[in-house]
């Protein structure tokens, strides 16, 4: 017979605080112990793969990898490919794409896949879907790399009376900024998730009720709650800040500071597993990567050594087994630090990254005043539709200009996008400017953007009036 959910949820918590005391001991351990790690962990992995999934079997007896194989032997894959061999590709023949996405249209909480699996999905700016599958022990160790950030910022367990954490975010059980605190919701913490697509009015009366120890969110939002605070409507006082999902820029990180004189902590990470955070504020980001590989590489996939920017990396989890990530392009460029940290942590920096950073948008509002439109409610549009590619929103002194890129290069959808994006400005108190659409075949490279990618562009004004 089956264990009961919340015995398994308890158990899946008690082995994740297992791992967290052996992840702790790595953090003082010398650089070449942790690379020696690393090589023993891939090696069982690719053992793994080669014999458990048909795609890496395959690629493995036509290619004659020889039995002592290194990750350049593998190949890279981009999120498409990926997801056009995931069937393939996962080491469980039970798990097929198409029940998972019939899985995931009813997930409403933290339930199980077959008794045993958890399922994520990820909509990238590129508008490529993932999926993203963890089995029960795979599931531990996401809770305790996340037991492991909550501590570098001084939440532990215990230390505490039971502290409050907001995060504002997805409200959706698909996303691990969800389903991570809502699988590990025993007791220890007071967590909230606050949707980032609600009306700032609304999120600054929940804060003020909920009045959180800590606060977690994209920095551009945490940049709108700070303006909110200073001018008087908004009235918390946490004492942990965290801004994940888009850089953090320094002017922002000392606003933040300032106004709450909190400490403020950058948090990188991808639904695929890869983590990186920040021993001490401002310090760079360490990758966890007693989990996972990052190569820093250029547009032709040669490593570019630390101290410069890369135009991607290419992310290897040591720890997935049941959907193996090896190898994975991830389009964020990035600068890793040339020398080690003085904290002693023997794991590499992320010093500067170049990931989302979108513009907040100022439109004019119904009831006179401008009305701050977070990025968040484009994407939440934009990246709902399967068959758009590539897009960009422009805020023009004439209206909004929307360039869409179909996957297959046609542009029905457009009308009832441009209809979408009309009716959530106007529930957002907006009074709708005009919008234009341009179907386009191309977009900009990113890297002709100083390394900076935008998809919401502002060319009117870059501050509330
Ligand atoms: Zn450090």
């Amino acid at each position: 017979m089956r264990e009961p959910y919340t015995l398994r949820r308890l158990g899946d918590l008690a082995r994740a605080i297992a791992y967290r005391q052996a992840l702790i001991k790595h953090e003082c351990w010398p650089r070449a112990k942790l690379e020696e790690l690393q090589q023993h962990r891939l090696a069982r992995l690719l053992d793994w793969v080669t014999q458990r999934s048909p795609f890496y079997r395959e690629l493995c007896s036509t290619h004659r990898v020889s039995q002592s194989y290194s990750l350049q032997d593998f190949p890279i894959m981009d999120k498409k490919t990926y997801m056009q061999h995931f069937d393939e590709i996962v080491t469980d023949p039970r798990l097929r794409l198409s029940q998972l996405q019939k899985h995931m249209a009813h997930v409403s909480g933290d339930e199980y896949y077959l008794g045993e699996y958890r399922v994520l999905t990820t909509a990238g700016s590129s508008g490529q879907k993932t999926v993203v599958v963890f089995n029960r022990k795979e599931w531990s160790i996401q809770e305790a790399a996340s037991m492991r950030i909550a501590a570098m910022m001084g939440v532990v367990p215990f230390s505490m009376r039971r502290p409050t954490i907001v995060t504002i975010g997805s409200p959706s059980p698909l996303h691990d900024s969800y389903r991570l605190p809502l699988s590990m919701d025993i007791g220890l913490y007071r967590f909230h998730v606050l949707p980032a697509t609600a009306l700032i009015e609304e999120l600054v009366q929940r804060l003020n009720s909920i009045q959180p120890h800590m606060l977690r969110g994209f920095p551009s939002m945490l940049g709108l709650l700070v303006t909110e605070q200073l001018q008087g409507r908004l009235h918390i006082n946490p004492s942990i800040i965290a801004g994940g999902g888009e850089p953090l820029p320094s002017e922002l990180r000392k606003q933040l500071q300032a106004a709450w004189e909190s400490s403020v902590f950058d948090i990188y990470g991808t639904q695929e597993g890869l983590r990186a955070m920040e021993c001490n504020p401002g310090q760079g980001m360490h990758i966890f990567e007693d989990l996972g590989i990052v190569e820093v590489v250029d547009e032709d996939n040669c490593p570019v050594p630390d101290g410069t920017l890369g135009h991607k990396i290419l992310f290897t989890s040591l720890f997935s087994f049941t959907q193996p990530v090896i190898r994975y392009e991830i389009s964020d460029m990035m600068v890793l630090a040339p020398e080690p940290c003085t904290c002693g942590q023997p794991f590499r920096r992320i010093l500067a990254i170049n990931g989302r950073n979108d513009d907040v948008l100022y439109l004019q509002g119904r009831a006179g005043r401008q009305v701050a439109v977070h990025p968040v409610h484009f994407w939440n549009v934009l990246e709902s539709f399967a068959d758009i590619r590539q897009y960009q929103v422009v805020h023009e002194p004439d209206g909004i200009c929307l360039r869409l890129m179909f996957e297959e290069g046609n542009g029905n959808t457009a009308r009832t996008v441009k209809e979408q994006l009309a009716r959530k400005l106007h529930a957002l108190g907006v009074d709708c400017p005009s919008i234009r659409v341009e179907l386009v075949t191309t977009l900009e490279d990113r890297s002709r953007h100083m390394g900076k990618w935008k998809n919401i562009i502002s060319n009117v004004n870059q501050s509330m009036q």
